[in-house]
C-alpha cells in the first residue's frame, strides 16, 4: 500500500499533543477522531443497536440481525440506531424522526452508526408520502454534520417491492453497521426489489471467487486486493508492466497472481478475458481502479494529459468490460465495480480531464447497471474523496491539510475504507444493490 509515508500530517500531529489538544479545544478547532475500524473478532458495532420507527421494515431486520444486539431506549450507550422510517406517509409523520433520535442521539458512542431506512420516493404510494421520503434525505444529511466522535449516518431507500425477508438488504445492513463503513458517511443507498441469498459466511463471503483488480501494485488498488482475499476470493492483481516489483509483491501477499496488464493497450480487454478464460474459467468480479492525474488548469492544457486521463480512468473500464462480457470472461452473476471521484461530483480546479473521466465512470456505472441487469451482473461505484495515498501526497501542503479537515469525521481516509466500501459492492449478496455511486469521503463538503 502506498502510504504517503512521512507526509506531513500538521494538523493532527498538533492536535494529538496535549497543548494542542487543550488549545484546539479552547479555540473550537477540529479534533479528528481515531476512527474505529475492522478488527476480525471484535464486535461489529462499539455497543448495542437501538431500532424503532413503525414500518414494513423493523420485525424483519430485527430477525435478519438476530447475531446483534438489541438494546432498550432507557439504556445509556448505544452502538448504534436504526430507524425503519417507511411508516412515515405524510410530512406531519416526519414528526417521528425528532421522538426518536432527540432523546436518543446523545447516547450514541463514538463511532457509533446511524441508519435510517425509507421507502424509495420514486416508488412512494402517494404524493405526501414521496414528499416524506425525500425529506429523509435533508435529514441524514443535516444529521451527519451533527455527530461527533467518528460517528456517521446513512439513508438506505428500499424498494416497496424488496420481498417480505429483506434478504436483498442484510449486506447493506451488516456493512453500514459494521466498523468496515467507517469513512463513509452521510451517503443514500437504494436497494432494489431483487432476493439475495446470504453467504454461508459472513466473514469469507467471496470464498470460490475470482477478483481481477487493475492498478494493483500500490495504494488503493493493493489494498482492494488484500481485502477481496481476506474475503476469501482469489485475486488476479493487474499493473501496468512497470510496476513490476510492487505488482508481484501485491500479488504474493494475497495468495494470488500478478498480471501486467495496460488497460490503455488496444487488446487489454481480450488479453484478460483470455487469461481470465484459461486460467480460472472467468472471473467473478472486476474492479476498476487503475486511475492517473495529469493536473493543469484547462487553458494551459495539453492533448496528451487529456488524453492519458481519459483513457485510462474511462474509456478502459468501459471497454473491458464490454470485451470480458462479451467474451464470457465474466460470469453471470458478477460484480462490476468502478472508481469514480468526488472530483468527479464537485469539480476540481486543474481537474477538467479528471473530473470529465470520473464523472463520466458515473455515467458508466448508470448505464451499463441497466444494461447488464439480464445477465444479474450488477455495476457499482466508489467514490473516494480524500484517501492518504501516493496520489494525495502529491498535493501541495496547503491544499493537503484542507482536504483532509473539510468533512464531517475532520480527517482523511485510509485506503481499507474504499477496500471495505468494493468488497460490500462485491459480496455475493448483494445482488440487489446496482447502479450506486457511493461516496467514501466522511462527509466531504465537496460536491455533498
Ligand atoms: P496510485 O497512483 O497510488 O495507484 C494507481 C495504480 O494504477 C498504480 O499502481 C498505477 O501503476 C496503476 N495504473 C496507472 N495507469 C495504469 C494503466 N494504464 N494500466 C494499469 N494500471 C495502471 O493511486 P490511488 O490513490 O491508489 O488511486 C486509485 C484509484 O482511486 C484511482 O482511480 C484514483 O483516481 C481513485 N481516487 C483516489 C483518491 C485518493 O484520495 N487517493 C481519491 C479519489 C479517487
Amino acid at each position: 500500500m502506498a502510504e504517503a509515508k512521512g507526509a506531513p500530517k500538521l494538523y493532527a500531529q498538533l492536535i494529538s499533543s496535549a497543548p494542542g489538544a487543550f488549545l484546539a479545544k479552547q479555540f473550537g478547532l477540529p479534533q479528528p477522531e481515531k476512527l474505529r475500524r475492522y478488527q476480525p473478532g471484535e464486535p461489529p458495532l462499539p455497543g448495542p443497536v437501538l431500532l424503532g420507527g413503525n414500518g414494513r421494515l423493523v420485525e424483519p431486520i430485527r430477525n435478519l440481525l438476530s447475531d446483534y444486539t438489541f438494546a432498550e431506549p432507557s439504556d445509556t450507550k448505544f452502538g448504534a440506531l436504526v430507524f425503519d422510517a417507511t411508516g412515515i406517509t405524510d410530512p406531519a409523520g416526519l414528526e417521528q424522526l425528532f421522538t426518536f433520535f432527540q432523546p436518543t442521539l446523545r447516547n450514541l458512542a463514538p463511532s457509533g452508526r446511524v441508519v435510517v431506512l425509507g421507502t424509495t420516493p420514486e416508488e412512494a404510494g402517494s404524493v405526501d408520502e414521496r414528499i416524506a421520503q425525500r425529506a429523509l434525505e435533508g435529514f441524514t444529511r443535516s444529521v451527519g454534520k451533527e455527530l461527533r466522535r467518528g460517528a456517521t449516518v446513512q439513508l438506505v431507500y428500499v424498494s416497496p417491492k424488496a420481498a417480505t425477508g429483506l434478504t436483498g438488504v442484510e449486506s447493506t445492513l451488516r456493512f453500514l453497521l459494521s466498523a468496515k463503513s467507517a469513512f463513509v458517511d452521510a451517503q443514500v443507498i437504494r436497494i432494489g426489489e431483487g432476493d439475495a441469498t446470504a453467504p454461508e459466511s459472513w466473514d469469507r463471503p467471496l470464498a470460490g471467487k475470482v477478483a481481477v483488480v487493475t492498478g494493483a501494485a500500490r495504494g488503493i488498488g493493493a489494498t482492494i486486493a488484500e481485502v477481496l482475499a481476506r474475503d476469501g476470493a482469489t485475486v488476479v492483481a493487474a499493473d501496468v508492466p512497470a510496476a513490476g516489483d510492487a505488482l508481484t509483491q501485491t500479488a504474493n501477499k494475497v495468495g494470488g497472481t500478478a498480471f501486467a496488464l495496460d488497460v490503455t493497450a488496444p487488446d487489454a480487454g481480450e488479453k484478460l478475458a483470455a487469461h481470465l478464460l484459461e486460467r480460472h474459467g472467468g472471473a467473478d468480479i472486476i474492479v476498476h481502479n487503475a486511475g492517473i492525474t495529469r493536473d493543469k488548469l484547462l487553458v494551459n492544457m495539453d492533448a496528451a494529459r487529456w488524453n492519458s486521463v481519459m483513457g485510462v480512468n474511462l474509456i478502459a473500464p468501459r471497454k473491458i468490460t464490454d470485451v470480458l462480457v462479451e467474451k464470457g470472461a465474466l460470469k453471470e452473476g458478477g460484480r462490476v465495480i468502478d472508481v469514480s471521484s468526488i472530483a468527479g461530483i464537485a469539480g476540481n480546479r486543474g481537474q477538467t480531464n479528471y473530473g470529465a473521466s470520473k464523472a463520466g465512470v458515473i455515467g458508466l456505472v448508470q448505464a451499463t447497471s441497466e444494461a447488464l441487469a439480464d445477465k444479474k451482473i450488477t455495476v457499482n461505484a466508489v467514490a473516494p474523496g480524500f484517501i492518504e495515498t501516493a496520489m494525495t501526497a502529491a498535493i501541495p501542503v496547503a491544499t493537503r491539510e484542507a482536504g483532509r479537515l473539510m468533512s464531517s469525521l475532520q480527517q482523511g481516509g485510509e485506503t481499507v475504507d474504499v477496500a471495505e466500501t468494493v468488497a460490500w459492492f462485491a459480496n455475493p449478496a448483494s445482488s440487489a444493490v446496482t447502479g450506486q455511486v457511493v461516496r467514501v469521503c466522511g462527509q466531504s463538503m465537496l460536491g455533498a
